[in-house]
């Protein structure tokens, strides 16, 4: 079984369109797979399509923004019914305001001699409500003021930097009702990303579990190897089942290609195997 069940396509942020990502996790060996675009469930019946023509293994899935603490965390949803109204409901106002904040970041950089990134980050993205800080990120390596969109996150777009603007998600409570209403399972996203204190990191576990929480990622592009042993401790402690995904968006980005992570401790649940 490889499966990669965190993903994204140019629904998102993700370069490639979601049949597109589909033959990639397919020619990567991917046996079950999952497109999780950020707030958007409209790549979903293409991503499935496609999959079920490969004969790969899918389940819907997205990932969720929600603010806690005043910090930003990732819930995917995996397994959701993409046609359920409740959700699309509840990403919908979760997707409002990103227009609002493109232009407050754009004028953000302005004000320290970058200007018009607004209109660079807009020609990577054909939805302009979409509009991420990826898309910012890309704008700024192609007109050359850094080498990576890494290096633009730790120096213009991430937490504290000159062009980071705060923004209030969705709540944590909801995201989870959303995802559990459309018959799906929430999981926390790549936690090793979460600049939180030991005691932030517990009171986040704690109200998850709280809430009917009972899965996070462990393998992910997003974490390092280090992070994949630290979290699967975690998982082990709060008996969490694991999820594996790359957070892959698009070549030459992130830290792993589609399919290509390693396995999942044999000792962990895996997240999908309630659904083969
Ligand atoms: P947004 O939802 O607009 O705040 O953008 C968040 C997205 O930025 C994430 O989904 C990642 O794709 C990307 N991102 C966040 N942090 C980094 C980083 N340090 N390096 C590269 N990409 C990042
Ligand atoms: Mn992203
Ligand atoms: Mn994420
Ligand atoms: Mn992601």
């Amino acid at each position: 079984m490889n499966a990669d069940l965190h993903c994204h396509s140019t629904v998102s942020d993700g370069q490639f369109a979601p049949a597109e990502v589909a033959a990639r996790a397919h020619a990567n060996g991917v046996t079950l797979w999952s497109l999780t675009d950020h707030d958007q469930l409209g790549g979903q019946r293409e991503a499935r399509a496609a999959a079920e023509a490969l004969g790969m293994g899918y389940l819907a899935g997205v990932e969720i923004s929600v603010t806690w603490a005043a910090r930003t965390v990732h819930i995917v949803g995996m397994n959701v019914d993409a046609e359920h109204e409740g959700l699309q409901r509840g990403l919908e106002s979760t997707r409002n305001g990103r227009a609002a904040r493109g232009e407050a970041i754009g004028e953000a950089l302005a004000a320290v001699g970058i200007p018009d990134c607004l209109k660079g980050a807009l020609r990577y993205t054909d939805d302009p409500d979409m509009i991420s800080r990826t898309h910012f990120a890309r704008y700024l390596v192609d007109a050359g003021y850094a080498t990576s969109t890494s290096e633009v996150f730790s120096r213009y777009l991430g937490d504290g930097k000159p062009g980071f603007v705060e923004h209030r998600w969705a709540k944590l409570a909801d995201a989870v009702k959303w995802i559990r209403e459309a018959g799906g399972e929430p999981i926390i996203a790549h936690p090793g990303r979460y600049d939180f204190t030991p005691v932030e990191f517990a009171a986040l576990f704690d109200e998850f579990i709280q809430l009917g929480g009972r899965a996070i990622e462990v393998v992910t592009g997003s974490h390092t190897p280090d992070q994949y042993r630290e979290y699967a401790d975690v998982a082990r402690r709060y008996g969490f089942e694991a999820s594996r995904g790359s957070d892959f968006h698009g070549a030459g980005e992130g830290r792993v290609d589609l399919g290509r992570l390693p396995p999942l401790p044999d000792d962990l649940t895996p997240v999908w195997e309630r659904w083969l």
